[in-house]
């Protein structure tokens, strides 16, 4: 049996008129799933609500505190422990969640167990191909979003409000003021709940950006897989 278990986590937040709340969530879970298929790991449920307070006055948005987030994730990590799986990769599909998983990375290290974060949209063959598909990158309910729910379930895509989406969007994520980031919510600087366009979004740009984002996890697996115990352990500064 493999030491690596995949732990999909996403959010249930509005992702515009167009997207459905568990945009996040789902993409996460397929990526995580599918790759856990082909490379003969572990694969735990997927954790579908995160910290997504800032969207919470778009209907249907549910969120919990990053506190209670982090202390979930980090039981589930010591639950896999106590297993014997001390290597984990946070399949992770919310932005939100970052900042959360990293911390809870941190903690675990100290306590014996290797998390890794890993989020599809940052991983290098994504990277490169998103630059190649679409003119904008880097939103919110964008193209490449909309390009992954339409390849994997496309009746959950409303196609009549794409348009809505797009018109309502904002041009950034978040609002800055003399290089001071301001404390908003999402309905303080997008009209839609969208962040850039999302009409580039297709089918076959989401097959791809999904066969992009398994390259990069199966080769982060991988690694973590095969990694020598000394290798992911920090050495000690007085040895
Ligand atoms: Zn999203």
């Amino acid at each position: 049996m493999s030491k690596v278990a995949l732990v999909p986590v996403g959010s249930t937040e509005q992702h515009g008129p167009h997207l459905p709340l568990g945009t996040d969530f789902l993409t996460a879970q397929a990526l995580a799933e599918s790759v856990a298929r082909k490379i003969n790991m572990i694969c735990t449920p997927v954790i579908p609500v995160g910290v997504s307070s800032h969207h919470r006055q778009f209907w249907g948005t549910l969120w919990v505190s990053p506190d209670t987030f982090r202390r979930y994730m980090h039981e589930i990590a010591i639950a896999l422990g106590y297993h014997g799986i001390r290597r984990i990769i946070f399949v992770n599909g919310h932005g939100g969640n970052s900042a959360s998983l990293h911390e809870v990375s941190q903690k675990l290290r100290l306590e014996g167990i290797y998390a890794v974060l890993y989020e599809w949209w940052n991983g290098p063959s994504v990277v490169e191909l998103q630059k190649k598909l679409f003119k904008s990158n880097g939103g919110h309910a964008d193209a490449i979003e909309t390009a992954m729910i339409l390849s994997l379930q496309p009746e959950l895509v409303d196609k009549s409000r794409v348009r809505e989406a797009a018109a309502g969007a904002s041009e950034h994520w978040g609002v800055t003021k003399f290089g001071g980031q301001l404390p908003v919510d999402t309905i303080d600087f997008s009209r839609s709940g969208a962040t850039l366009d999302p009409r580039e979004g297709t089918v076959e740009a989401g097959k791809r950006v999904r066969s992009a984002a398994e390259d990069d996890l199966i080769r982060l697996a991988r690694w973590l897989e095969k990694a020598k115990q000394q290798d992911i352990e920090a050495s000690s500064h007085l040895a």
